[in-house]
């Protein structure tokens, strides 16, 4: 009931956006033939919108409320508002799409044409896997597996962790900091977590809103924030507590610099993305109510040179010692 009235609001909102701005911005750049492409997209920028808001009006106030930091460094701050407007208005989204629509029109297209469909989860048990809500949850479920599992790669293979270092690296964290990762790491989590709600049958209205609960969730997660959702809430839920503990130096990841010849163990806690259970199940949880320093420790600890390593400041430096590491010169 509340759900249907959302939808319809949405959808509403959607249409008034589309047709006020951005159906004229479409024209007006000779890009008419993408008008279809251009009113799904809408639906994502309204998504992101949505977020910003929420996020300004709800999460700030509670940051200024029970701070863990004291802000020290707004420079680091700016960076990760940079990264968030670049994914959450759709910058990254439309790049992926220019980029990657010739792929998919390329493989997944002949699949399709074939007769392939792919698996329907929601079919599973029909009456009852095929309620709105409970294929919602169900998918919720699934993706949010296959997130932890992501996860669980960036930190055990040193390519992957080079890449996933940068989310680490912010020292300031707030609630920008979520969509702070290289872009090469976006791109393949992404690519991964497409393809399979594309597998097992997520209709494209029910991904955007687990996206959208997705990312406002790690916002949450990642904001600057004393909060802790109480003994039974921890394992229903991910909170600020349970994330930062992931970013703290130490207890939360191995944070050695990645050395083909001679590999560190990897190791940490908390790498589940929405829900707890992943973790408990594979012993990475750690519900200790603590709020430690966040950072690599390789950022604080001079190595035997005398040296600390240089995750960059501004986005395009981060972005290029990203490519460094992965390359392993740097
Ligand atoms: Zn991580
Ligand atoms: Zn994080």
């Amino acid at each position: 009931m509340l759900l249907d009235m959302f939808t319809d609001e949405f959808s509403a909102a959607q249409g008034w956006l589309f047709e006020h701005v951005v159906e004229p911005v479409v024209f007006n750049i000779g890009l008419g033939g993408y008008v279809e492409d251009a009113f799904d997209a809408t639906g994502w920028l309204l998504v992101g919108l949505i977020q910003i808001a929420v996020l300004v009006a709800v999460i700030g106030p509670l940051q200024r409320w029970r701070p863990v930091d004291p802000v020290t460094d707004r420079a680091a701050i700016r960076t990760d508002i940079l990264y968030t407007l670049v994914h959450r208005l759709g910058l990254f989204r439309l790049v992926m799409f220019f980029a990657l629509q010739p792929f998919f029109d390329g493989v997944v297209g002949p699949m399709r044409t074939a007769g392939w469909a792919g698996w329907q989860l929601d079919a599973a048990w029909p009456g009852v896997t095929d309620i709105p809500w409970v294929s919602f949850l169900m998918y919720l479920v699934v993706l949010d597996f296959v997130d932890y599992w992501v996860h669980r790669g960036q930190h055990g293979f040193h390519w992957w962790w080079s890449l996933h270092a940068l989310h680490h690296s912010q020292r300031q964290m707030t609630m920008w900091s979520d969509n702070r990762n290289h872009l090469l790491d976006d791109v393949l989590r992404d690519a991964i977590i497409v393809l399979v709600a594309q597998l097992i049958g997520v209709a494209p209205g029910q991904f955007i809103a687990l996206v959208a609960i997705t990312q406002l969730s790690e916002s949450l997660q990642h904001a600057n924030l004393r909060l802790s959702f109480g003994t039974l809430g921890e394992r229903l839920w991910i909170s600020p507590r349970f994330h930062r503990l992931h970013h703290s130096i130490g207890i939360g990841h191995e944070s050695q610099a990645p050395q083909p010849s001679k590999p560190a163990p990897l190791g940490g806690h908390n790498f589940g993305v929405l829900l707890p259970w992943w973790d408990m199940l594979f012993r990475t949880a750690n519900f200790e109510n603590r709020y430690d320093p966040t950072g690599i420790r390789d950022q604080v600890e001079p190595d035997a040179k005398g040296r600390v390593r240089d995750y960059g400041r501004g986005f395009w430096s981060q972005q290029w010692l990203g490519l460094m590491r992965l390359a392993g010169r740097a």
